[in-house]
């Protein structure tokens, strides 16, 4: 396999799904290891592959790559939707958890801080799966909490990025950021942090 050609330049790593021959399951897995030799050989190393790999080797085995992020946070975002999306579908998944940063302990007592609408839902794949969807900015935010990318850097960045992509020729009515101002989140909150987010829905585009 060489998967690489599908890797752009400017990702920091990926999301892949490992199956046998005869898809009985499915693993997805992240990596930032972006040399060919990586790529090709690495099917996930969480205790289920580990224990895979052992009894029968990686031969028969099928590696896709179904998603590549530019940043830390996308890639343990889309981790969690891929991993949400094959459970919804039926598949038997061999991760043990939602995905995501480690240790999962944290990344649940942060969900249930600033996106307690996803995980009341948890329990049914259906629902947990478009939650992840429609609140994706409250489930980065989680991952953000628990995680340990470092935050100023990464806004930074990400501030960068986003005056560079998004319409700021209008102000946001949601969160009153003004002309040329990217807008931010938990803006009406007085405790939780505002940081830089995508433009909200009803801000105004030229
Ligand atoms: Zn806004």
């Amino acid at each position: 396999m060489n998967d690489l050609a599908r890797v752009p330049e400017s990702a920091v790593g990926y999301v892949f799904r490992t199956e046998p021959s005869d898809k009985a399951w499915a693993y997805i897995g992240q990596s930032t290891r972006l040399d060919v030799a990586h790529i090709n050989c690495y099917f996930g190393s969480g205790a289920f592959m580990t224990e895979v790999i052992a009894k029968s080797g990686t031969s028969g085995l099928t590696k896709t790559i179904v998603a590549t992020a530019e940043s830390p946070l996308e890639l343990h975002y889309l981790e969690m939707l891929h991993i949400a999306e094959a459970r919804r579908d039926g598949v038997r998944v061999g991760n043990g958890d939602f995905g995501g940063p480690r240790p999962f302990p944290n990344l649940q007592r942060a969900l249930w801080e600033v996106a307690p609408g996803v995980m009341r839902v948890a329990s049914d794949p259906k629902r947990f799966y478009d939650a992840l969807v429609k609140h994706r900015d409250q489930v980065e935010q989680a991952i953000l909490d628990s995680s340990s990318v470092p935050f100023d850097a990464f806004y930074a960045g990400m501030e960068r990025d986003l005056r560079a992509t998004e319409d700021l020729s209008h102000p946001c009515p949601s969160c009153g950021s003004d002309i040329g101002v990217v807008c931010r989140t938990n803006s009406k909150s007085l405790t939780k942090p505002q940081n830089p987010t995508r433009n909200h829905a009803k801000r105004p585009r030229s």
